[in-house]
């Protein structure tokens, strides 16, 4: 199957080359059409398997093909203010040959941000993308009218409801008329997204390739580790080769800031995104990131699902994720496109029963490495034995030796 093959107008097709997309995935295969329809849709596909031009082509072919005088309006809610601008980007690279006009409305920045924001959205786009607390601040002031829109996308919609914004959802849906498309995206599809999408969509066909594997290309590895050894290991893995682009996760914030004065100590040049950053440093960092200025992230989950970072060398998991969908979507950092990648888990004796689930989930055992000699060894393999023991990501890691 080709892109030609949906009958997208030249202008798409061009924008398309332009992106060096040449084959449709397959949410994109089967999506388009359905959405080309008319029809409210639930898709369901794991991270990285292109659901953002699945929903972006047609709906910007339906765009560009209508009358001028038909007023055409989109809106795009999104968990996150990275996902917006990475979004708004796609439809600029989409959209190039097109006459299409989108603002992205997102929290944190200044001052003069809000006031961009409400004159854009005064003036009005084909296509708004927005995260729902911003958007509901300017829907308080009273300037928003989204009474023309027609289609509303929900993305990453797991997401949002992890983190909150059910109700806001719910808030910012009572503005739009009942005459639309709905179409919710989402990697996972727990109970939570099955409740939302029977308050909002009407009769969406479903489509569903959540089958919770990484990717093939993926070389996945596990370290057993005690706590007081993960510094150390982390340091040892970043210094035996040159790598160019890692992503380390951690569970937790505190974790995640000491990890990075530890490795800095040691002369490794990383950063630490979390929640505490204000908006702007977030960006930068992420774009520096991107640009390899700097060769080490460590991040909260907040970066696993959604953006997009080609070319990934090697992604840790400084602990094991809280659900085996998190791990997934972490690892699938990292072998994006056409490119290898490695992912390394380190587990202590509290983790192995959460990691146990996750190779139950993802159909295949992970390689349990051995810890390089200096460090001494770790703990035992026994997921048995972990099960009912305490949550070690309570636990403040130790210091490097
Ligand atoms: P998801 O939302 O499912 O996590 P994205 O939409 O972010 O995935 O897409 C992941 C990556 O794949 C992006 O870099 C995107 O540009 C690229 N991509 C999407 N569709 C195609 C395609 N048909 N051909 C080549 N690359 C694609
Ligand atoms: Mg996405």
């Amino acid at each position: 199957m080709t892109f030609s093959d949906f009958g997208f107008s030249s202008e798409i097709i061009e924008g398309l080359e332009a992106m060096g997309f040449q084959n449709p995935t397959p949410i994109q295969e089967q999506a388009i059409p359905v959405i080309q329809e008319g029809k409210d849709l639930i898709g369901c596909a794991q991270t990285g398997t292109g659901k953002t031009a699945a929903f972006l082509l047609p709906i910007l072919n339906k765009i560009h093909q209508a009358e001028k005088h038909d007023n055409i309006k989109v809106l795009i809610i999104v968990p996150t203010r990275e996902l917006a601008i990475q979004i708004d980007n796609q439809i600029q690279g989409l959209a190039y040959y097109l006459n299409v006009s989108s603002i992205a409305v997102y929290g944190g920045g200044d001052g003069s941000s809000w006031d961009i924001q409400k004159k854009a959205i005064q003036t009005g786009a084909d296509i708004m993308v927005a995260t729902p607390g911003r958007l509901i601040a300017h829907i308080n002031q009273e300037y928003v009218d989204l009474t023309s829109i027609k289609h509303v996308i929900l993305d990453e919609a797991d997401r949002m409801l992890d983190m909150g914004f059910n109700e806001d959802i719910t808030r910012i849906i009572k503005d739009v008329p009942k005459e639309r498309q709905t179409l919710l995206f989402s990697a996972t599809m727990p109970k939570k997204i099955r409740e939302l999408s029977q308050k909002i969509l009407s009769h969406p066909e479903e489509i569903s390739l959540a089958i919770s594997k990484p990717a093939e290309r993926v070389v996945q590895g596990a370290f057993l580790t005690f706590d007081g050894q993960k510094n150390s290991l982390i340091a040892h893995l970043l210094q035996a080769k040159t790598l160019k682009s890692v992503l380390i996760f951690c569970s937790r914030k505190s974790t995640v800031k000491e990890l990075n004065r530890d490795l800095k100590k040691l002369g490794i040049q990383s950063e630490a995104i979390h929640s505490d950053l204000e908006q702007h440093e977030r960006e930068k960092l992420l774009l520096d990131y991107r640009n390899r200025t700097f060769p080490v992230l460590i991040a909260t989950d907040i970066l696993s699902r959604g953006i997009d970072i080609e070319d990934i060398d090697l992604v840790m998991n400084y602990d094991v994720p809280r659900d085996a969908e998190d791990y997934v979507h972490r690892i699938g950092r990292t072998a994006r496109a056409s490119s290898k990648g490695i992912a390394f888990t380190l587990i202590n004796e509290d983790d192995m029963w959460k990691f146990h689930q996750i190779e139950r989930l993802i159909g295949s055992e992970v390689r349990k490495i051995k810890l390089p000699p200096h460090l001494g060894s770790g703990p035992d393999y026994d997921p048995q034995g972990s099960k009912n023991r305490g949550k070690s990501y309570h636990k403040k890691p130790k210091k490097v030796r």
